[in-house]
C-alpha cells in the first residue's frame, strides 16, 4: 500500500468534494440545509454547540436552519402585537406538536381541562397515551365558563381549547379562559389550526401557547404535514428539549414547503374567508338545509366573540373558512349530500386551495356513537367543507344541485 501518496483516491476525492458557496448576498427564497449532520473546525467547538454554549447546528433532529427559518417566520406572525418577539418550535405534524406541548407541560399527577368539541386526535391522545401517565383529562363545553371553572382542580396545569372548533365552529373566548387559566396557575394552550395567524393570534388575546397543524392552512396545498407551536421564549425552551429527547422533528424539504406556504397565506385565507361567509349565507336559504354552522352568521353562538378576536380586512371581517351544513333528513341525507356533489373534493384534511367535504359522522367523527354525537353537539347528518380557492358562484351552485336532487328524490 502507498502510505505515502500525495493525492487521495478517487473514493475519498468523491467524498470529500468542494462545498457549496457560502453567498455574500441572502438568498430570497429559504435554502433547504437537508444535511442530518453539520462539521466543526475543532473538538472545543463540536462540544460547545452540542452544550447549547455556543449557537450553531449539530444534527437536524435537534436544529435545522431551514426548520428554524420556518419556525422564526409563524413566531414573526403569531407574535404582531405583543411587547416582546414570541419564538416557536416547529413539528413533524400537528399530532407531535400536541403532543409534545402535553409531553412538556403536564406530568404524573397532572389534570388538563380540554374542549368536548376537540380534534380526535388530540381527544385519542389525551385519552389514551397521557392517561397511561397518569395526566387526566376532563373534556368540557369550552364556551361554556362557569363549566370550565367548575372542572379546576388543584391539580390542574393545562386549559386546552381550539380557537375555532372543528366541526361545530364554536368558537373560543380567548381572553375569558386565559384568565380562568392564570387565576388557577394554569397555561391557557390554543389549538388555532382552524384559525391560522391572519384570522386570530391567540397569545395577542392571553393564550399562553398557540400551535397549529401547519398540514392545514399554513402549507396550504395538501402537499405537507407539519406542526408548530409558539409562546414566551422560556416556555417554548422548555418544549424544544422535549422535541428533542422524543425526536418528532419537522424535515428540512417540509419546512421549505411550510416556509413558503406563510408568503401566500394572506391572500389565501383571505379569499377563503370571504368565500367562506358568501358560501355560508346562500346555503342558510336552502330549503333543504336545516342547518348551517359557520361563526360569521350573526346567529351564530359565537359570532360576538369571534367578532372581538378575529382580524378583518377591506373585505370585511375574516371568519374562517369552515363551514358545516346539515341538510334535513339525518345521516343517510348528510352521506347523499356528501355523494353528490361534483365539484368539492369528498377527502381528508382542511384549509388547502381545493375545497374538501367529509360527512362527519362517518369519517371523523366516526368514533362517538349517537350519544357522543350529540354531547360534542354534531348532528349526524352534518357535512363539514373545507373552502378553496374556487369561485363562490360555482361552489354554490354545486351545492344547491346536491341538495335540490335530494329534494326531488
Ligand atoms: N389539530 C386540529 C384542529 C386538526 O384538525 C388536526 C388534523 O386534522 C390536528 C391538530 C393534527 O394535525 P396533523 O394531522 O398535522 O398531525
Amino acid at each position: 500500500m502507498d502510505i505515502a501518496r500525495k493525492t487521495p483516491g478517487e473514493n475519498t476525492r468523491a467524498v470529500h468534494l468542494p462545498g457549496p458557496p457560502v453567498p455574500e448576498q441572502q438568498p430570497l427564497g429559504t435554502p433547504v440545509y437537508r444535511t442530518a449532520a453539520f462539521a466543526f473546525s475543532s473538538a472545543s467547538e463540536y462540544a460547545s454547540v452540542l452544550g447549547d454554549e455556543k449557537p450553531g447546528y449539530t444534527y437536524s433532529r435537534i436544529d435545522n436552519p431551514t426548520v428554524d427559518a420556518f419556525a422564526r417566520a409563524v413566531a414573526a406572525l403569531e407574535g404582531v402585537g405583543l411587547p416582546s418577539q414570541p419564538e416557536a418550535q416547529a413539528f413533524a405534524s400537528g399530532m407531535a406538536a400536541v403532543s409534545g406541548v402535553f409531553l412538556t407541560f403536564a406530568r404524573a399527577g397532572a389534570h388538563v381541562i380540554a374542549s368536548s368539541a376537540v380534534y380526535g386526535g388530540t381527544y385519542s391522545f389525551l385519552r389514551n397515551v397521557a392517561a397511561r401517565f397518569d395526566v387526566q383529562t376532563d373534556f368540557v363545553d369550552i364556551t361554556d365558563l362557569g363549566a370550565v371553572r367548575d372542572a379546576l382542580r388543584p391539580g390542574t396545569r393545562i386549559i386546552y381549547a381550539e380557537t375555532i372548533a372543528n366541526p361545530t365552529t364554536a368558537v373560543a373566548d380567548i381572553p375569558a379562559l386565559a384568565d380562568i387559566a392564570h387565576d388557577a396557575g394554569a397555561l391557557l394552550v390554543v389549538d388555532s389550526t382552524l384559525a391560522p395567524p391572519v384570522v386570530c393570534r391567540p397569545l395577542e388575546h392571553g393564550a399562553d401557547l398557540v400551535l397549529h397543524s401547519a398540514t392545514k392552512y399554513i402549507g396550504g396545498h395538501s402537499d405537507v404535514t407539519g406542526g408548530v407551536v409558539t409562546g414566551r421564549a422560556d416556555l417554548i425552551s422548555q418544549l424544544r428539549h422535549v422535541r428533542v429527547d422524543t425526536g418528532g422533528s419537522l424535515a428540512p424539504d417540509e419546512a421549505f414547503l411550510l416556509r413558503r406556504g406563510l408568503e401566500t397565506l394572506p391572500v389565501r385565507v383571505r379569499r377563503q374567508c370571504a368565500t367562506a361567509m358568501v358560501f355560508a349565507a346562500a346555503l342558510s336559504r336552502h330549503p333543504a338545509v336545516s342547518r348551517v354552522d359557520y361563526p360569521g352568521l350573526a346567529v351564530h353562538p359565537g359570532h360576538e366573540v369571534a367578532r372581538r378576536m378575529f382580524d378583518s380586512g377591506p373585505e370585511g371581517a375574516r371568519f374562517g373558512a369552515i363551514v358545516t351544513i346539515t341538510p334535513r333528513g339525518g345521516r343517510e341525507s348528510g352521506m347523499d349530500f356528501a355523494d353528490r356533489l361534483t365539484l368539492a373534493q369528498m377527502a381528508t384534511s382542511l384549509g388547502g386551495t381545493h375545497t374538501k367535504v367529509s360527512h362527519v359522522a362517518s369519517t371523523t367523527h366516526r368514533q362517538l356513537d349517537s350519544r357522543a354525537l350529540a354531547a360534542a353537539g354534531i348532528d349526524p347528518g352534518a357535512v363539514r367543507f373545507s373552502i378553496g380557492l374556487e369561485d363562490s358562484e360555482d361552489l354554490i351552485s354545486d351545492a344547491y344541485a346536491a341538495l335540490d336532487s335530494l329534494d326531488s328524490d
